[in-house]
Protein backbone atom coordinates (compact mmCIF):
# COMPACT_ATOMS: atom_id res chain seq x y z
CA UNK A 1 0.00 0.00 0.00
CA UNK A 2 3.32 2.35 0.54
CA UNK A 3 3.38 2.50 -3.40
CA UNK A 4 -0.30 3.74 -4.04
CA UNK A 5 -0.08 7.57 -4.48
CA UNK A 6 -3.79 8.31 -4.38
CA UNK A 7 -5.31 11.78 -4.70
CA UNK A 8 -7.90 11.11 -2.73
CA UNK A 9 -7.69 8.96 0.97
CA UNK A 10 -11.34 7.88 2.06
CA UNK A 11 -10.73 6.34 5.52
CA UNK A 12 -14.34 3.55 5.99
CA UNK A 13 -16.20 2.29 3.75
CA UNK A 14 -19.71 2.41 4.90
CA UNK A 15 -22.26 3.73 3.18
CA UNK A 16 -20.63 7.18 3.59
CA UNK A 17 -17.09 6.37 2.63
CA UNK A 18 -18.44 4.14 -0.15
CA UNK A 19 -20.54 6.79 -1.77
CA UNK A 20 -18.08 9.34 -1.33
CA UNK A 21 -15.50 7.42 -3.12
CA UNK A 22 -17.68 6.71 -6.04
CA UNK A 23 -17.98 10.40 -6.68
CA UNK A 24 -14.50 11.14 -6.17
CA UNK A 25 -12.91 8.68 -8.22
CA UNK A 26 -14.41 10.95 -11.21
CA UNK A 27 -11.49 13.46 -10.23
CA UNK A 28 -8.44 11.15 -9.04
CA UNK A 29 -7.36 8.24 -7.72
CA UNK A 30 -8.98 6.75 -4.56
CA UNK A 31 -7.60 5.22 -1.94
CA UNK A 32 -10.35 3.56 0.40
CA UNK A 33 -9.66 1.72 3.72
CA UNK A 34 -11.53 0.44 6.44
CA UNK A 35 -10.30 -1.71 10.18
CA UNK A 36 -12.29 -4.89 9.77
CA UNK A 37 -13.49 -5.94 6.44
CA UNK A 38 -16.27 -4.64 3.77
CA UNK A 39 -19.10 -6.06 6.06
CA UNK A 40 -17.71 -4.64 9.54
CA UNK A 41 -19.66 -1.37 9.52
CA UNK A 42 -22.81 -0.04 11.13
CA UNK A 43 -24.13 0.49 7.63
CA UNK A 44 -23.62 -3.17 6.62
CA UNK A 45 -26.13 -3.94 10.11
CA UNK A 46 -28.65 -1.17 9.32
CA UNK A 47 -32.03 -3.25 9.16
CA UNK A 48 -35.50 -1.07 9.18
CA UNK A 49 -34.99 1.22 6.17
CA UNK A 50 -34.03 4.47 4.72
CA UNK A 51 -36.41 7.40 5.04
CA UNK A 52 -36.96 8.98 1.34
CA UNK A 53 -39.76 10.36 -0.78
CA UNK A 54 -40.18 8.42 -3.66
CA UNK A 55 -43.51 9.46 -6.31
CA UNK A 56 -43.75 12.67 -4.01
CA UNK A 57 -47.37 13.84 -3.82
CA UNK A 58 -47.36 17.72 -2.79
CA UNK A 59 -46.31 18.20 1.04
CA UNK A 60 -44.36 15.00 1.18
CA UNK A 61 -40.84 16.35 1.37
CA UNK A 62 -41.99 19.45 3.61
CA UNK A 63 -43.57 16.84 5.81
CA UNK A 64 -40.13 14.86 5.87
CA UNK A 65 -38.06 17.87 6.55
CA UNK A 66 -40.74 18.56 9.19
CA UNK A 67 -40.20 15.55 10.92
CA UNK A 68 -37.00 15.27 11.31
CA UNK A 69 -36.72 19.27 12.64
CA UNK A 70 -39.43 18.32 15.05
CA UNK A 71 -37.11 15.35 16.04
CA UNK A 72 -34.15 17.77 16.45
CA UNK A 73 -36.28 19.34 19.25
CA UNK A 74 -34.98 22.68 17.27
CA UNK A 75 -31.18 22.55 17.29
CA UNK A 76 -31.16 20.89 13.29
CA UNK A 77 -29.61 23.18 10.80
CA UNK A 78 -32.53 23.83 8.60
CA UNK A 79 -30.70 24.56 4.89
CA UNK A 80 -28.68 20.59 6.14
CA UNK A 81 -32.22 19.31 6.11
CA UNK A 82 -33.37 20.71 3.32
CA UNK A 83 -30.44 19.23 1.29
CA UNK A 84 -31.03 16.05 3.02
CA UNK A 85 -34.97 15.36 2.16
CA UNK A 86 -34.67 17.32 -1.50
CA UNK A 87 -31.52 15.19 -2.41
CA UNK A 88 -32.21 11.95 -0.80
CA UNK A 89 -35.19 10.47 -3.46
CA UNK A 90 -32.45 11.12 -6.33
CA UNK A 91 -29.90 9.34 -4.38
CA UNK A 92 -31.82 6.28 -3.70
CA UNK A 93 -32.92 6.34 -7.52
CA UNK A 94 -29.55 5.92 -8.05
CA UNK A 95 -29.00 3.48 -5.80
CA UNK A 96 -32.19 1.40 -7.39
CA UNK A 97 -30.25 2.10 -11.05
CA UNK A 98 -26.94 0.83 -9.78
CA UNK A 99 -28.86 -2.76 -8.74
CA UNK A 100 -30.48 -2.08 -5.34
CA UNK A 101 -33.83 -4.24 -4.78
CA UNK A 102 -35.96 -2.25 -2.32
CA UNK A 103 -39.23 -4.56 -1.10
CA UNK A 104 -42.33 -4.01 -3.24
CA UNK A 105 -45.94 -4.39 -2.67
CA UNK A 106 -47.25 -5.04 -5.98
CA UNK A 107 -45.66 -2.49 -8.17
CA UNK A 108 -45.31 -0.05 -5.54
CA UNK A 109 -42.01 0.78 -2.95
CA UNK A 110 -43.49 -1.24 0.64
CA UNK A 111 -43.52 1.50 2.76
CA UNK A 112 -43.25 1.16 6.67
CA UNK A 113 -43.70 3.78 9.51
CA UNK A 114 -41.49 4.73 12.47
CA UNK A 115 -41.25 6.68 15.46
CA UNK A 116 -42.04 10.15 14.46
CA UNK A 117 -43.08 10.30 11.69
CA UNK A 118 -45.81 11.44 10.31
CA UNK A 119 -46.23 9.28 7.41
CA UNK A 120 -44.92 5.85 6.31
CA UNK A 121 -41.87 6.60 3.65
CA UNK A 122 -39.47 4.11 4.41
CA UNK A 123 -38.35 1.65 2.30
CA UNK A 124 -36.96 -1.77 3.14
CA UNK A 125 -34.77 -4.00 1.40
CA UNK A 126 -35.42 -8.32 2.21
CA UNK A 127 -37.04 -7.32 5.11
CA UNK A 128 -35.15 -6.24 7.89
CA UNK A 129 -31.45 -5.94 5.24
CA UNK A 130 -31.37 -2.33 3.92
CA UNK A 131 -28.32 -1.73 5.14
CA UNK A 132 -26.29 -4.51 3.36
CA UNK A 133 -28.21 -4.27 0.14
CA UNK A 134 -27.29 -0.69 -0.07
CA UNK A 135 -23.65 -1.80 0.95
CA UNK A 136 -23.84 -4.32 -1.57
CA UNK A 137 -24.60 -1.71 -4.31
CA UNK A 138 -22.06 0.69 -3.69
CA UNK A 139 -19.54 -2.11 -3.26
CA UNK A 140 -20.60 -3.59 -6.85
CA UNK A 141 -20.49 -0.22 -8.24
CA UNK A 142 -16.94 0.75 -6.92
CA UNK A 143 -15.59 -2.70 -7.89
CA UNK A 144 -16.37 -1.40 -11.37
CA UNK A 145 -14.47 1.76 -11.48
CA UNK A 146 -10.44 1.62 -12.31
CA UNK A 147 -9.46 3.81 -9.77
CA UNK A 148 -10.79 3.10 -6.97
CA UNK A 149 -8.64 0.92 -5.23
CA UNK A 150 -9.83 -0.75 -1.80
CA UNK A 151 -7.61 -1.63 1.22
CA UNK A 152 -9.38 -3.45 4.05
CA UNK A 153 -7.53 -4.10 7.78
CA UNK A 154 -6.08 -1.00 7.24
CA UNK A 155 -6.04 1.13 10.56
CA UNK A 156 -6.17 5.07 9.78
CA UNK A 157 -4.44 6.00 13.18
CA UNK A 158 -3.92 9.89 12.86
CA UNK A 159 -3.68 12.87 10.63
CA UNK A 160 -0.93 13.82 8.96
CA UNK A 161 -1.23 18.00 9.53
CA UNK A 162 1.27 20.70 8.15
CA UNK A 163 1.12 24.02 8.16
CA UNK A 164 -2.31 23.59 9.33
CA UNK A 165 -2.98 21.60 6.08
CA UNK A 166 -4.32 17.76 6.23
CA UNK A 167 -2.11 15.68 3.85
CA UNK A 168 -2.70 12.20 4.65
CA UNK A 169 -3.09 10.11 7.63
CA UNK A 170 -0.54 7.57 9.19
CA UNK A 171 -2.00 3.79 8.61
CA UNK A 172 -1.65 1.04 10.25
CA UNK A 173 -1.35 -2.67 7.89
CA UNK A 174 -3.02 -5.29 10.62
CA UNK A 175 -1.80 -7.99 8.60
CA UNK A 176 2.01 -6.99 8.13
CA UNK A 177 1.66 -5.13 11.33
CA UNK A 178 3.49 -1.85 9.71
CA UNK A 179 2.84 1.72 9.86
CA UNK A 180 3.24 3.85 7.00
CA UNK A 181 1.99 7.35 6.13
CA UNK A 182 -0.24 8.18 2.91
CA UNK A 183 -0.51 11.43 1.51
CA UNK A 184 -3.67 12.47 -0.27
CA UNK A 185 -4.27 16.07 -1.72
CA UNK A 186 -7.78 15.39 0.16
CA UNK A 187 -8.51 13.56 3.12
CA UNK A 188 -12.40 12.21 4.30
CA UNK A 189 -13.36 10.73 7.27
CA UNK A 190 -15.90 8.58 6.94
CA UNK A 191 -15.44 6.40 10.19
CA UNK A 192 -18.99 5.94 11.70
CA UNK A 193 -20.14 6.57 15.07
CA UNK A 194 -18.58 5.89 18.90
CA UNK A 195 -21.15 3.60 20.24
CA UNK A 196 -18.13 1.44 21.33
CA UNK A 197 -17.45 4.18 24.21
CA UNK A 198 -20.75 2.61 25.90
CA UNK A 199 -20.70 -1.00 27.50
CA UNK A 200 -24.93 -1.36 26.41
CA UNK A 201 -24.49 -1.20 22.07
CA UNK A 202 -26.09 -1.85 19.36
CA UNK A 203 -22.99 -0.63 17.09
CA UNK A 204 -20.30 -3.45 15.87
CA UNK A 205 -16.37 -3.56 17.45
CA UNK A 206 -15.47 -1.35 14.92
CA UNK A 207 -17.16 1.63 16.00
CA UNK A 208 -14.62 3.36 18.42
CA UNK A 209 -15.07 6.83 17.17
CA UNK A 210 -11.31 6.46 15.52
CA UNK A 211 -12.32 9.73 13.30
CA UNK A 212 -13.92 11.73 16.03
CA UNK A 213 -10.55 11.23 18.09
CA UNK A 214 -8.25 11.95 15.06
CA UNK A 215 -10.28 15.23 13.95
CA UNK A 216 -9.57 16.43 17.92
CA UNK A 217 -6.18 15.70 17.50
CA UNK A 218 -5.76 17.41 14.86
CA UNK A 219 -7.36 20.61 15.96
CA UNK A 220 -10.72 20.05 13.82
CA UNK A 221 -13.74 21.16 15.13
CA UNK A 222 -16.56 18.80 16.43
CA UNK A 223 -20.09 19.72 18.01
CA UNK A 224 -23.13 18.43 19.22
CA UNK A 225 -20.95 15.73 21.11
CA UNK A 226 -23.18 15.15 24.22
CA UNK A 227 -26.21 14.22 21.84
CA UNK A 228 -25.88 10.22 21.46
CA UNK A 229 -29.08 8.24 20.69
CA UNK A 230 -29.61 5.08 22.78
CA UNK A 231 -32.08 2.80 21.14
CA UNK A 232 -34.97 1.56 23.11
CA UNK A 233 -35.17 -1.72 22.05
CA UNK A 234 -32.47 -4.06 21.77
CA UNK A 235 -32.11 -8.09 23.01
CA UNK A 236 -31.54 -8.38 26.64
CA UNK A 237 -30.03 -11.38 27.62
CA UNK A 238 -27.53 -12.13 29.76
CA UNK A 239 -25.94 -14.77 26.95
CA UNK A 240 -26.56 -12.10 23.69
CA UNK A 241 -24.87 -8.98 22.39
CA UNK A 242 -27.22 -5.67 22.58
CA UNK A 243 -28.80 -7.05 19.05
CA UNK A 244 -30.87 -3.85 17.47
CA UNK A 245 -34.47 -4.99 17.71
CA UNK A 246 -35.77 -2.69 14.63
CA UNK A 247 -38.40 0.18 15.22
CA UNK A 248 -39.84 -1.05 12.31
CA UNK A 249 -41.54 -3.64 14.56
CA UNK A 250 -43.11 -1.44 16.62
CA UNK A 251 -44.22 0.30 13.36
CA UNK A 252 -45.93 -3.10 11.91
CA UNK A 253 -47.61 -2.99 15.12
CA UNK A 254 -45.26 -4.40 17.86
CA UNK A 255 -45.93 -3.66 21.37
CA UNK A 256 -44.24 -2.72 24.72
CA UNK A 257 -45.11 -4.48 27.78
CA UNK A 258 -43.62 -4.66 31.36
CA UNK A 259 -43.44 -8.12 33.67
CA UNK A 260 -46.69 -7.56 34.74
CA UNK A 261 -48.28 -7.80 31.14
CA UNK A 262 -48.92 -4.21 31.03
CA UNK A 263 -49.05 -1.43 28.13
CA UNK A 264 -47.15 1.34 29.62
CA UNK A 265 -46.35 3.24 26.62
CA UNK A 266 -49.15 5.40 26.12
CA UNK A 267 -48.85 6.51 30.41
CA UNK A 268 -45.81 8.79 28.46
CA UNK A 269 -46.76 9.88 25.25
CA UNK A 270 -49.90 10.15 22.66
CA UNK A 271 -47.98 8.32 19.98
CA UNK A 272 -47.14 5.60 22.55
CA UNK A 273 -44.90 3.07 21.05
CA UNK A 274 -44.64 5.57 17.91
CA UNK A 275 -43.21 8.10 20.18
CA UNK A 276 -39.71 9.88 19.70
CA UNK A 277 -36.83 7.60 20.68
CA UNK A 278 -36.25 9.22 23.49
CA UNK A 279 -39.09 9.26 24.68
CA UNK A 280 -39.46 5.46 24.31
CA UNK A 281 -36.22 5.06 25.29
CA UNK A 282 -36.66 6.62 28.99
CA UNK A 283 -39.88 5.01 29.18
CA UNK A 284 -38.22 1.66 29.27
CA UNK A 285 -35.75 3.05 31.40
CA UNK A 286 -38.25 4.42 34.28
CA UNK A 287 -40.23 1.12 33.69
CA UNK A 288 -36.89 -1.22 34.24
CA UNK A 289 -35.66 1.40 37.60
CA UNK A 290 -39.07 0.30 39.16
CA UNK A 291 -38.13 -3.19 38.91
CA UNK A 292 -40.06 -4.41 35.88
CA UNK A 293 -38.46 -6.14 32.72
CA UNK A 294 -40.00 -4.76 29.46
CA UNK A 295 -40.69 -7.20 26.59
CA UNK A 296 -41.17 -6.15 22.94
CA UNK A 297 -44.90 -8.36 21.93
CA UNK A 298 -45.74 -9.48 18.26
CA UNK A 299 -47.25 -12.55 19.45
CA UNK A 300 -50.65 -10.45 18.42
CA UNK A 301 -49.47 -10.97 14.85
CA UNK A 302 -49.43 -13.65 12.54
CA UNK A 303 -46.81 -15.21 13.00
CA UNK A 304 -45.92 -16.19 9.42
CA UNK A 305 -45.62 -12.44 8.01
CA UNK A 306 -43.36 -11.47 11.46
CA UNK A 307 -40.97 -14.16 10.13
CA UNK A 308 -41.33 -12.93 6.48
CA UNK A 309 -41.16 -9.78 7.60
CA UNK A 310 -38.28 -9.58 9.95
CA UNK A 311 -36.05 -12.39 8.50
CA UNK A 312 -32.41 -11.34 10.16
CA UNK A 313 -34.32 -10.77 13.23
CA UNK A 314 -35.41 -13.91 13.30
CA UNK A 315 -32.73 -15.56 12.36
CA UNK A 316 -30.23 -14.03 14.65
CA UNK A 317 -33.16 -14.18 17.72
CA UNK A 318 -33.66 -17.69 17.38
CA UNK A 319 -29.92 -18.39 17.92
CA UNK A 320 -30.41 -17.00 21.74
CA UNK A 321 -33.24 -19.45 22.04
CA UNK A 322 -35.99 -16.85 21.20
CA UNK A 323 -38.90 -16.96 18.54
CA UNK A 324 -40.06 -13.49 18.01
CA UNK A 325 -43.52 -14.26 16.19
CA UNK A 326 -44.19 -16.61 19.43
CA UNK A 327 -41.99 -14.93 22.37
CA UNK A 328 -42.10 -11.74 24.13
CA UNK A 329 -38.71 -10.42 23.56
CA UNK A 330 -37.01 -8.99 26.25
CA UNK A 331 -35.60 -5.66 25.53
CA UNK A 332 -33.24 -2.92 27.34
CA UNK A 333 -31.79 0.43 25.73
CA UNK A 334 -28.29 0.56 23.97
CA UNK A 335 -26.53 3.18 22.63
CA UNK A 336 -27.17 3.52 19.09
CA UNK A 337 -26.08 6.74 17.23
CA UNK A 338 -23.67 9.80 17.54
CA UNK A 339 -25.63 13.07 16.44
CA UNK A 340 -22.20 14.71 17.60
CA UNK A 341 -19.40 14.48 15.63
CA UNK A 342 -16.95 16.36 13.33
CA UNK A 343 -18.63 19.87 12.32
CA UNK A 344 -18.43 20.24 8.75
CA UNK A 345 -20.83 22.46 6.40
CA UNK A 346 -23.34 21.60 3.92
CA UNK A 347 -20.23 20.13 1.26
CA UNK A 348 -18.44 18.42 4.44
CA UNK A 349 -15.65 20.28 4.74
CA UNK A 350 -14.31 20.64 8.07
CA UNK A 351 -12.41 23.30 9.75
CA UNK A 352 -9.29 21.67 8.73
CA UNK A 353 -7.81 22.63 5.20
CA UNK A 354 -8.51 19.55 2.97
CA UNK A 355 -10.11 17.41 5.59
CA UNK A 356 -13.89 16.09 4.89
CA UNK A 357 -16.22 14.17 7.03
CA UNK A 358 -19.20 12.19 5.77
CA UNK A 359 -21.65 10.05 7.33
CA UNK A 360 -22.00 9.14 11.53
CA UNK A 361 -18.72 10.33 11.74
CA UNK A 362 -19.93 14.07 10.77
CA UNK A 363 -22.21 16.85 11.86
CA UNK A 364 -23.95 18.18 9.23
CA UNK A 365 -26.64 19.56 11.37
CA UNK A 366 -29.85 17.27 10.10
CA UNK A 367 -30.31 15.34 13.46
CA UNK A 368 -30.20 18.01 15.92
CA UNK A 369 -31.18 16.74 19.24
CA UNK A 370 -32.15 14.07 18.05
CA UNK A 371 -31.63 11.80 14.52
CA UNK A 372 -35.50 11.10 13.42
CA UNK A 373 -35.41 6.73 12.59
CA UNK A 374 -33.73 6.02 8.75
CA UNK A 375 -32.31 9.21 8.35
CA UNK A 376 -28.55 7.91 9.27
CA UNK A 377 -28.39 6.05 5.90
CA UNK A 378 -29.83 8.67 3.60
CA UNK A 379 -27.69 10.99 5.41
CA UNK A 380 -24.29 8.82 4.38
CA UNK A 381 -25.84 8.87 0.83
CA UNK A 382 -26.41 12.26 0.24
CA UNK A 383 -23.37 13.62 1.85
CA UNK A 384 -21.01 11.07 1.15
CA UNK A 385 -22.20 12.38 -2.34
CA UNK A 386 -21.80 15.76 -1.86
CA UNK A 387 -18.45 15.46 -0.37
CA UNK A 388 -16.79 13.33 -3.49
CA UNK A 389 -18.39 15.82 -5.83
CA UNK A 390 -16.43 18.93 -3.95
CA UNK A 391 -13.44 16.86 -4.10
CA UNK A 392 -13.41 17.93 -7.74
CA UNK A 393 -11.72 21.58 -6.92
CA UNK A 394 -9.07 20.42 -4.85
CA UNK A 395 -5.27 21.33 -6.27
CA UNK A 396 -2.72 19.05 -5.80
CA UNK A 397 -0.52 19.33 -2.67
CA UNK A 398 1.80 22.52 -3.61
CA UNK A 399 5.02 19.89 -3.01
CA UNK A 400 6.26 16.81 -1.65
CA UNK A 401 5.84 17.57 1.76
CA UNK A 402 7.91 16.66 5.01
CA UNK A 403 6.41 13.46 6.12
CA UNK A 404 7.23 13.63 10.45
CA UNK A 405 8.09 10.66 12.13
CA UNK A 406 5.69 8.81 13.99
CA UNK A 407 7.71 7.67 16.58
CA UNK A 408 8.53 11.30 17.81
CA UNK A 409 5.81 10.33 20.46
CA UNK A 410 7.83 7.94 21.58
CA UNK A 411 9.89 4.52 21.59
CA UNK A 412 8.49 1.62 22.88
CA UNK A 413 5.75 -1.10 22.35
CA UNK A 414 2.71 0.02 25.15
CA UNK A 415 1.76 -1.39 27.88
CA UNK A 416 0.06 -4.92 28.38
CA UNK A 417 -2.77 -6.41 27.17
CA UNK A 418 -5.14 -7.15 30.30
CA UNK A 419 -4.66 -3.04 30.72
CA UNK A 420 -6.34 -1.78 27.87
CA UNK A 421 -9.01 -4.44 28.39
CA UNK A 422 -9.41 -3.04 32.18
CA UNK A 423 -9.47 0.40 30.80
CA UNK A 424 -11.86 0.14 28.26
CA UNK A 425 -14.19 -1.74 30.17
CA UNK A 426 -13.88 1.29 33.03
CA UNK A 427 -14.60 3.78 30.26
CA UNK A 428 -17.52 1.95 28.57
CA UNK A 429 -19.26 0.96 32.19
CA UNK A 430 -18.70 4.58 33.35
CA UNK A 431 -19.86 6.07 30.21
CA UNK A 432 -23.35 3.80 30.24
CA UNK A 433 -23.66 4.50 34.00
CA UNK A 434 -23.03 8.09 34.34
CA UNK A 435 -23.29 9.34 30.98
CA UNK A 436 -25.91 7.38 29.35
CA UNK A 437 -29.69 7.73 29.06
CA UNK A 438 -30.13 9.68 32.47
CA UNK A 439 -27.33 12.25 33.07
CA UNK A 440 -27.18 14.40 36.72
CA UNK A 441 -24.58 17.17 37.47
CA UNK A 442 -22.90 15.02 39.70
CA UNK A 443 -22.97 11.49 37.53
CA UNK A 444 -20.91 13.79 34.59
CA UNK A 445 -18.65 15.27 37.43
CA UNK A 446 -18.13 11.74 38.57
CA UNK A 447 -17.24 10.50 35.16
CA UNK A 448 -15.31 13.15 34.39
CA UNK A 449 -12.48 12.41 37.52
CA UNK A 450 -13.00 8.75 36.21
CA UNK A 451 -11.95 9.28 32.45
CA UNK A 452 -9.32 11.80 33.71
CA UNK A 453 -8.03 8.83 35.43
CA UNK A 454 -7.30 6.90 32.15
CA UNK A 455 -6.17 10.07 30.08
CA UNK A 456 -2.64 8.82 30.56
CA UNK A 457 -3.10 6.29 28.01
CA UNK A 458 -3.14 9.66 25.43
CA UNK A 459 0.40 10.42 26.39
CA UNK A 460 1.69 7.35 26.35
CA UNK A 461 4.55 6.04 23.55
CA UNK A 462 2.28 4.48 20.50
CA UNK A 463 3.97 1.34 19.34
CA UNK A 464 6.18 2.77 17.26
CA UNK A 465 8.09 -0.20 15.90
CA UNK A 466 5.78 -2.70 15.80
CA UNK A 467 6.65 -6.52 15.16
CA UNK A 468 5.40 -9.61 13.41
CA UNK A 469 4.36 -11.23 16.48
CA UNK A 470 0.77 -11.80 17.59
CA UNK A 471 0.41 -10.41 20.85
CA UNK A 472 1.69 -6.81 19.90
CA UNK A 473 -0.02 -7.05 16.39
CA UNK A 474 -3.17 -6.80 18.82
CA UNK A 475 -1.77 -4.47 20.78
CA UNK A 476 -1.01 -1.96 18.50
CA UNK A 477 -4.66 -2.13 17.44
CA UNK A 478 -6.32 -2.45 21.35
CA UNK A 479 -3.53 0.80 22.15
CA UNK A 480 -4.88 3.05 19.57
CA UNK A 481 -8.50 2.18 19.84
CA UNK A 482 -8.42 2.70 23.70
CA UNK A 483 -6.58 5.75 23.10
CA UNK A 484 -9.51 7.03 21.13
CA UNK A 485 -12.20 5.76 23.04
CA UNK A 486 -10.99 7.64 25.95
CA UNK A 487 -10.60 11.03 24.09
CA UNK A 488 -14.14 11.40 22.68
CA UNK A 489 -15.93 10.12 26.09
CA UNK A 490 -13.90 13.11 27.11
CA UNK A 491 -15.28 14.97 24.49
CA UNK A 492 -18.48 13.34 25.32
CA UNK A 493 -18.42 14.61 29.17
CA UNK A 494 -17.08 17.84 28.38
CA UNK A 495 -20.07 18.73 26.11
CA UNK A 496 -22.76 17.27 28.20
CA UNK A 497 -21.40 19.49 31.12
CA UNK A 498 -21.83 22.58 29.13
CA UNK A 499 -25.79 21.92 28.36
CA UNK A 500 -27.09 22.66 31.40
CA UNK A 501 -30.69 21.68 30.22
CA UNK A 502 -32.38 18.85 28.81
CA UNK A 503 -33.35 17.97 25.06
CA UNK A 504 -33.90 15.90 22.87
CA UNK A 505 -31.04 12.53 23.95
CA UNK A 506 -30.04 14.63 26.47
CA UNK A 507 -31.65 14.42 29.22
CA UNK A 508 -30.40 15.44 32.67
CA UNK A 509 -32.73 14.26 35.62
CA UNK A 510 -31.88 17.30 37.90
CA UNK A 511 -32.10 19.97 35.49
C1 LIG B 1 -27.60 -2.28 14.27
C2 LIG B 1 -27.84 -0.97 13.58
C3 LIG B 1 -29.00 -0.77 12.85
C4 LIG B 1 -29.23 0.44 12.21
N1 LIG B 1 -30.36 0.59 11.45
C5 LIG B 1 -30.52 1.73 10.73
C6 LIG B 1 -31.61 1.87 9.82
O1 LIG B 1 -32.42 0.98 9.66
N2 LIG B 1 -31.70 3.04 9.12
C7 LIG B 1 -30.81 4.07 9.25
O2 LIG B 1 -30.95 5.09 8.59
N3 LIG B 1 -29.77 3.94 10.09
C8 LIG B 1 -29.59 2.81 10.81
N4 LIG B 1 -28.51 2.70 11.65
C9 LIG B 1 -27.51 3.78 11.67
C10 LIG B 1 -26.70 3.71 10.39
O3 LIG B 1 -26.53 2.38 10.00
C11 LIG B 1 -25.33 4.36 10.56
O4 LIG B 1 -25.44 5.61 11.14
C12 LIG B 1 -24.65 4.53 9.21
O5 LIG B 1 -24.68 3.33 8.48
C13 LIG B 1 -23.21 4.97 9.40
O6 LIG B 1 -22.56 4.90 8.18
P1 LIG B 1 -21.08 5.42 8.04
O7 LIG B 1 -20.67 5.17 6.63
O8 LIG B 1 -20.98 6.79 8.55
O9 LIG B 1 -20.25 4.50 9.06
P2 LIG B 1 -20.14 2.92 9.20
O10 LIG B 1 -21.13 2.23 8.37
O11 LIG B 1 -20.13 2.59 10.65
O12 LIG B 1 -18.71 2.60 8.60
C14 LIG B 1 -17.55 3.00 9.27
C15 LIG B 1 -16.35 2.51 8.48
O13 LIG B 1 -15.18 3.13 8.99
C16 LIG B 1 -14.16 2.17 9.15
N5 LIG B 1 -13.26 2.65 10.20
C17 LIG B 1 -13.56 3.05 11.45
N6 LIG B 1 -12.44 3.45 12.09
C18 LIG B 1 -11.41 3.29 11.22
C19 LIG B 1 -10.01 3.50 11.28
N7 LIG B 1 -9.40 3.97 12.37
N8 LIG B 1 -9.26 3.21 10.19
C20 LIG B 1 -9.84 2.70 9.06
N9 LIG B 1 -11.16 2.49 8.94
C21 LIG B 1 -11.93 2.78 10.01
C22 LIG B 1 -14.89 0.89 9.50
O14 LIG B 1 -14.07 -0.22 9.26
C23 LIG B 1 -16.10 1.02 8.55
O15 LIG B 1 -15.71 0.59 7.28
C24 LIG B 1 -28.27 1.49 12.31
C25 LIG B 1 -27.11 1.30 13.05
C26 LIG B 1 -26.88 0.08 13.68
C27 LIG B 1 -25.62 -0.13 14.47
Amino acid sequence: MKNIAPDFLLIGSGVAGLRAAISASRYGRVLILNKGGLNESSSQKAQGGVAAVLNAEEGEIDSHYQDTIDAGRGLCHDEAVRVLVEEGPNRILELIEWGATFDKIGSQFATVLEGAHRKGRILRAQGDATGAEIVKTLVEKARKIPNLIFSPNHFAIDLIVEDGICQGAWVLDQAKNTMDPILARGVVLATGGAGQVFSRTTNPTVVTGDGIAMAIRAGAMVSDMEFVQFHPTSLFLSNAPAFLLSEAMRGEGGLLRNSDGKLFMAAYHPDSELAPRDIVTRAIWHQMRQGQSVFLDLTHMESAYVRERFPTIDKTCREYGVDIACDKIPVAPAAHYMMGGIKTDLFGRTSLNRLWAAGEVATTGVHGANRLASNALLEGLVFGARVGDDLKNVAPLPQTPPIPLFNQRGGICPSPLETYYAMQKCVKDTMWHDVGIIRSAKSLERAMKQIKECEWVMNEPLPAAPTNKGEEKISSRLALETRNLVIVAAAIITAARARKESIGAHFLEDS
